[in-house]
Order: C-alpha cells, then structure tokens, then sequence
C-alpha cells in the first residue's frame, strides 16, 4: 500500500450502510475510500444475513409447498427429497453474484476499495493493515460502519457444530433431526422455518410470552398458529439456564412457568440477537466511549464526539436493519458534502419473511395505548380477498391503526402473503402523512392481495366493501 492516498471521506466497513455511503459519496464528488477486512464487500447483510437466509426460504418453501400442497393443485409428487448441496450451490450464486455487481458498483463510481482492518489511530487518521503491511491515512472525514455481531449467551457458547450462530445455521451440510432455535424474532424463526420445511424438528424457545415480540398480540399470535400447523413447536416463557454436550445431542436446562425442564435437540441455535462490532477499532485514540449496549452514541448528523468521525447502520443505536443503514448512509454522506441529509425513523418498516411474512411499520396498538393515544383500527382478513383465496393465502390480515382525531395513520401492520411487499403501500402513506381516507380511497387493482391493507383502512371507520 502507497501513503499517496488523500481523501474526502474514508469509510471503514462495507456492509449496506458502508458501500451505499461510499457510492453516495462519489456521486457527490467526494473522494471517497472504503476499507473492508472480509474478502468480500456487503457485510453481514450479503453474506450471512438477509440476502442467504431469503435464498434458503425460498427454495424450502418450493420444496415444501409442492410436498404439502402440490396434489390440490393436481400436481403429482411422491418421492420428492432435497439435495442439500444443491440447494447451498444455488443460495451461494445468488451472493457471488450480488457480491460482484456491490464490487463493479463500488469500483464504477471510482471509489477506491482497500481490503484490510481499519483501525482509528489518533486525532484524523486511520490506519489500514492487511497482512504484515499497513498504512496511515488521513482522510478529511472519517465514517465508522463496523456493523455488528452475533450475541452469545454464557452458558451456550458457540462451537459451530451442535451450538451454532445463524452464521453457520444458513451452510449446514446435513439436514439436522432435531433443532432447537433459542430467541422467538426474526432470524429465529425464519431459520427456523427453513430447517423445518426441510425436514427438522424445530422447537422455539422464547423467554417472553410471545414470538415476534415487536408485533402486535393478534399479529404474533396468528403468526404462531400457522408455524404450528407448519410443524413448529414453541416453548414460550421459557428462559434456558444451562447446557449440556452430549455425542450426539445438546440437553438444555430451561425454567417454565411450571418449573424446571430438560429440552434436547441435535442443534440448538442462538438467534438472541446482535451486538455492535466495534473490536479493534482504535475508538479509545479518539476519545469516543461506547453506550451502556455498547453502541457507538452519534447526534443528530451522525457526529460522534471525535470531530470528523461519523458512525451508521449496526454499530449505532435504533433498529438493526439493512435499510435502516443504507438510509443513514446516504442521509450521513449528505450533511458530510453540505447538503440537509434526513432520515425518518418513525416509518422504517421491520419485516419477518416467513410464510406467512409479517411486516409493520410506525406504531402499533399496544404502543399507541402505552403512549396515550386515542385511536380506531380496521382490520379486514385475507380470507376475504380474491387474489388470497385464488394464491392459496388466505390466513392473516392487515390491520390499520390511525389517529381518532385527525385520521392519520399512526401505524400498519400486517401478517399474510406478501407482507413484506404490501408495506411498502403503507410506509409511503405515512412518509406523506397520510389518513386512513387516503389509502382507503386510493385505487387498488383487483385481484391483488394489496386490497386487504385498502379494505383495511376503509374498515377503520367500519366501511369496509367485502365484510360482514
Ligand atoms: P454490516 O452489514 O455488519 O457490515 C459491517 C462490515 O464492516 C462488515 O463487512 C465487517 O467485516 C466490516 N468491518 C467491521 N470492522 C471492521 C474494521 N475494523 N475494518 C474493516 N472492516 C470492518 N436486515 C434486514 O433489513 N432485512 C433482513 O431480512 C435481514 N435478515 C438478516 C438475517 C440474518 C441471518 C442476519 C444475521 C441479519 C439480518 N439482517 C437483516 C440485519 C442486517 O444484516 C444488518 O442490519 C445490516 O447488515 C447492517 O449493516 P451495516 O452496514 O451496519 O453492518
């Protein structure tokens, strides 16, 4: 490495918040650098989170639609198995391929791509080692996008084999018989979906009384309904105490509401959530102090305390979500080139894409009750729509909270085929500053499943077209 490098902006971690900050900033003319210490670009989220888990989802769901429901649909097919190789081969295309377009991306718009550790080293200055060289450079402006980690719990340490992370749950070789998934959110359940489609038997152990904790209760419970008929088992107010290796199974000791008890699978994996990733960063050169979650704490403009250093996505507080990170990025990488860079948190959408898919976005109902609110919710179910009956869709429905006073819609959320796409609808009303009228008076075309969230919205104040 050269020490010619003199840059605007230099980026350290090229997950979603790092390469799209880094593509903004060229295109803002700044000259910009990233600094990534894996192999390849696009973080966690490409490479062992959103992109693979989506990848597995779908091809087990083929698998297990065609096994469960292809003879309604007079498709004959006994027999069926799944190659598991195969099946890896083809989510491993899909992130080579993403992986490549994030390079030419990155590399198109000029900016220039260090593979190497990035480490703060004092006031303005970076230093990037790769190997036995490293290098010191003092770009104008610093953005940490270090993104984060997987949390281990004490008394189930991770191995890679019988206790794994979500890391190795979306490459195992070998459809496990028995799978314990510890942590009833996002990544537990859509793991544990896919294992189960594929043949596992898949216990969810939740310590709260509910899976899918930020949804509503009529959400969640709807959701746990279907995972059951699915197959799916849950434990849920069960919080795991210890653990115990055995040869060929793991036994965990679990507390109930009904006393204490032995759970055993072949695997049990952690998904209890992640923790910002700030190892080796060199934050202590530059005086900045890590939050009581170990967050990297930022200001409005994303400023930490260290003039010139700027922190998104994972490693800073609010939701940890791709989206979250790509709109930081671009908001973050505005306010650095001068311009009034924003993000709207209060209508990022959160997504859990099982199937049926759960998706919400603003606030829900026990939150707007917690918070005071007066407020009218319509709900219209997906059995009562065309394109659901017609898509063999028709558990779920979409709920639509607003405002009694001004209409607004103060939140959507919604459990059914699809959720993740009939959002969308509901977070650009909201960005707008929308009423339950507007959406229930835009036109939807018919038959499509985006009917439900209209029908739902003309339901709050109990106009709904196709319900008794
Ligand atoms: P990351 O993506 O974690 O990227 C950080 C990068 O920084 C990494 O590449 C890392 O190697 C690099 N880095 C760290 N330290 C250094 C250093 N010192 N020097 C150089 N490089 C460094 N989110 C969604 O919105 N939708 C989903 O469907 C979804 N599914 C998920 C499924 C799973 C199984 C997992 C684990 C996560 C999922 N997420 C999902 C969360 C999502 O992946 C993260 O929110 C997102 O990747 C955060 O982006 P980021 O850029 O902040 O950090």
């Amino acid at each position: 490495m050269s020490e010619s490098n003199t840059f605007d902006l230099l980026i350290i971690g090229a997950g979603p918040g790092g390469y799209v900050a880094a593509i903004r900033a060229a295109q803002l003319g700044l000259k910009t650098a990233l600094v990534e210490k894996d192999q390849n670009l696009g973080g966690t989220c490409l490479n062992v989170g959103c992109i693979p888990s989506k990848a597995l989802l779908h091809s087990s769901e083929v698998f297990y639609n065609l096994q469960k429901h292809g003879a309604e649909h007079g498709i004959q097919a006994k027999g069926l198995s799944v190659d598991l190789s195969t099946l890896m081969k083809k989510k491993a295309g899909v992130v080579n391929q993403l992986r490549q377009g994030v390079l030419q991306l990155v590399k198109k718009h000029g900016v220039q791509v260090f593979n190497g550790h990035g480490r703060l080293a004092g006031d303005g200055k970076v230093e990037i080692a790769s190997g036995k060289s490293s290098i010191t450079v003092a770009p104008k402006h610093i953005l940490l996008a270090t993104g984060s980690n997987v949390i281990e719990l004490p008394f189930l340490p991770f191995d890679g084999k019988q206790i794994i992370s979500s890391d190795d749950a979306i490459a195992l070789d070998k459809v496990p018989k028995s799978l314990i998934v510890v942590g009833g959110g996002a990544i537990g359940l859509e793991l544990g979906s896919v294992w189960s489609r594929l043949g596992t038997k898949v216990t969810v152990v939740e310590s709260l009384p509910k899976i899918a904790s930020t949804f509503d209760d009529d959400v969640s419970r709807q959701a746990q309904l279907i995972f059951k008929k699915q197959g799916l088992d849950f434990s849920l107010s069960t919080k795991i105490t210890g653990s115990k290796k055995l040869k060929t199974k793991v036994v965990l000791a679990a507390e109930t509401k009904k006393g204490s008890v032995n759970l055993e699978a072949e695997k049990v994996l952690v998904a209890v959530g992640r923790t910002p990733f700030t190892d080796g960063l060199g934050l202590e050169t530059v005086g900045i102090e890590l939050d009581e979650r170990s967050r990297i704490p930022v200001n409005e403009q994303f400023q930490t305390v260290a003039k010139g250093v700027y922190a998104i996505g994972d490693v800073i507080p609010g939701p940890m979500l791709a989206h979250k990170a790509e709109e930081e990025a671009v908001a973050c990488v505005e306010t650095i080139a001068g311009q009034s860079g924003h993000v709207n948190y209060a209508v990022i959408p959160n997504v859990i894409y099982t199937d049926p898919e759960l998706a919400s976005v603003g606030i829900g109902e026990i939150t707007a009750k917690e918070q005071g609110k007066e407020i009218k919710i319509g709900k219209f179910n997906f059995a009562a729509n065309g394109r659901a009956l017609a898509a063999d869709a028709i558990t779920g429905f979409s709920k639509v909270i607003a405002c009694i006073k001004t209409d607004r819609i103060l939140g959507v959320q919604i459990v059914g085929r699809n959720a993740s796409e009939l959002i969308g609808e509901a977070v650009a009303h909201m960005e707008y500053g929308g009423s339950a009228e507007d959406l229930a008076r835009t036109v939807h075309a018919h038959p499509t499943l985006s009917e439900t969230l209209k029908e739902a919205a003309l339901a709050v104040d109990g106009n709904a077209i196709h319900s008794a």
